[in-house]
């Protein structure tokens, strides 16, 4: 039987760990992968265990737990908090019953080749695979097959949380869920009662979502420490469920155009639906979608590492990821035979299974759009350092997708704007990137977003599916548009409840309610 209460417990006692201020040291966690300008920071700390991170929490004023700093929001550069690094929290348990018990500060790609070594692979992995598992959980990650597998939320069994109180809660999924009237108790282990709201805005109904505080009727109390970006708890621990190791291929196909790109896609996700009830051979993964603008930024040399043959004009590319059974030719026969039903007559690069070096050098070819795309916004950025980029992370049902592209073109064309798209189309996901020269650049882009997530919110989708909120205030913005003014005064509610004095990440998901840190 599920409760609604829950009961913390004491932390080990141990001194906190030294917080360092070497300059040195300090300096190298001031920014993310945002790259947003100004991070300052009163010191960084690498506690070993949880009775350390619960003794840094009680002992400082403010504190930003960080991972890997791959966050693209921002949400991971610190305004005057002690950094916790979580890069000394290491352990990873024995695989035993489909789970893993991991520590936050393992890196995705070594979680993978620990689990690699008993057959074993964590499927909801972002394209970064340098992320750490407490970052993961903390934004709700994605990435490519989502589609097939879900976000990191559908992937977490239990976790360990220090809360800002210095409490740590055990939870398990199914063993807390909301009372039938919307709240969470915890019971504080120095006597007392957290009564913690559940918010009752209705999220919308899409694959993938990292838009603030969880929130359903009934639900787990794990979901609401899943997403919430370090803001209502440090996690120290996760246990973490895997699947075997599937056996891959991939395939890059080039189409003439995006509208046969999007019927490519809706083809091959009928393919994987099949797949998955036992009655074809294509089992698709996962879909990337890059298109004719974003090939356009990649330079020669990614094309040839990949051994692969720049597309002409507006021809778009599809790296699509399929899974193998027994079955070696079957998948890769059915692939071709759905091309040619639609006239694509261009044979795909194919990476086949075991062929993990030609996987990667196909993969790299997809990751060099955001790098390239990155690298002229860098460039920018040295002539006119206001520049930053500016980019969207919506998603939409998938009936939507074919739309909300001429959205994301028409938005930014009206306005004078380079930009390119990519991003996991198989589930409606895509990042519509401005190619920012200017700051003036960034303004149109900014305002060009937000009409974008307006329209996108309409679609019955979201504007924030896999990256989070963090401290952008443009992805604030967008957290108040799809939830309104009174969503986010309940999201504050549940901050409240837990983190009365704004402790953890302040200013984080939405402005702090008591002072600027
Ligand atoms: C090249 C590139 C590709 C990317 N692709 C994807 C993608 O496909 N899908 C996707 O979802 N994201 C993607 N991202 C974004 C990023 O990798 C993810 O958001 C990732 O989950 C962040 O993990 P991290 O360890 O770097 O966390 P950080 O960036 O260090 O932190 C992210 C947030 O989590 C909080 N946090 C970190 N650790 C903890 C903890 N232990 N307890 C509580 N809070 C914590 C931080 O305070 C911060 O708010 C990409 C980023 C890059 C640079």
């Amino acid at each position: 039987m599920t409760a609604h209460r829950i009961r913390a417990r004491k932390p080990a006692t141990e001194p906190a760990p030294r917080i360092e201020h070497d300059e040195a040291v300090v300096s190298s966690f001031l920014s993310d992968a945002a790259h947003v300008p100004g991070g300052f920071a009163a010191g960084v700390a690498f506690p070993r265990s949880e009775a350390e991170v619960a003794s840094l929490i009680v002992g400082a004023t403010t504190v930003l737990a960080v991972g890997a700093q791959s966050s693209l929001t921002g949400g991971a550069t610190p305004r005057g908090e002690v950094i916790l690094s979580t890069r000394a929290l290491t352990s990873i348990g024995p695989p035993a019953n489909g789970q893993v018990r991991v520590s936050v500060g393992v890196a995705l790609s070594l979680l993978q080749r620990s689990l690699a070594s008993s057959g074993l692979y964590y499927p909801p992995v972002p394209t970064y695979d340098g992320a750490f598992v407490g970052g993961t959980i903390a934004t709700n990650a994605a990435g490519p097959a989502t589609f097939k597998y879900g976000s990191t939320r559908r992937w977490v069994d239990a976790v360990t949380v220090v809360l800002a109180s210095g409490d740590v809660l055990d939870i398990n999924r199914g063993a807390v869920t909301a009372s039938p009237d919307g709240w969470f108790e915890i019971e504080r282990e120095s006597g007392g009662l957290l009564r913690v709201p559940v918010p009752t805005y209705v999220m919308p109904d899409v694959p993938k979502l990292s838009a603030g505080y969880y929130a359903r009727p009934g639900m787990d109390l794990i979901d609401l420490f899943i997403g919430s970006e370090g803001t209502l708890g440090v996690v120290t621990e996760a246990t973490l469920r895997t699947v075997p190791k599937p056996r891959r291929s991939m395939a890059l196909v080039c189409c003439s155009s995006d509208s046969q790109a999007i019927v490519l896609t809706d083809r091959l996700r009928q393919e994987a639906s099949s797949a998955w009830a036992g009655r074809g051979p294509l089992d698709v993964a996962a879909i990337e979608f890059m298109d004719a603008r974003s090939l356009r930024a990649v330079p020669e040399d990614s094309f040839a590492r990949a051994g692969v043959t720049r597309p002409s004009g507006e021809s778009v590319m599809l790296l699509v990821q399929i899974e193998h059974g027994g079955d070696e030719a079957a998948p890769l026969e059915r692939l071709q035979a759905v091309l040619g039903s639609l006239g694509i007559e261009d044979d795909p690069s194919l990476a086949v299974p075991g062929d993990d070096r030609g996987a990667e050098r196909l993969f790299n070819l997809r990751e060099s759009v955001p790098a390239s795309v990155n690298a002229i916004v860098a460039a920018s950025k040295a002539a006119h350092p206001e520049v930053e980029k500016t980019a969207g992370d919506m998603v939409v049902p998938f009936a939507r997708l074919s739309d909300s592209i001429a959205l994301y073109r028409t938005a930014f064309e009206r306005r004078g704007l380079e930009y390119a798209i990519w991003g996991h189309v198989s589930d409606g996901n895509l990042h519509p990137n401005v190619v920012p020269r200017t700051f003036e650049a960034v303004q149109r882009g900014r305002e060009a977003i937000l009409e974008i997530a307006r329209e996108v919110i309409a679609m019955g989708g979201a504007p924030l599916a896999e990256h989070g909120v963090g401290r952008s205030a443009l992805k604030q913005q967008l957290l108040r548009e799809l939830y309104g003014d009174e969503g986010i005064e309940q999201m504050r509610r549940v901050k409240r409840a837990l983190d009365p004095e704004e402790k953890l990440a302040p200013g984080v998901l939405f402005s702090s309610f008591r002072r600027t840190p």
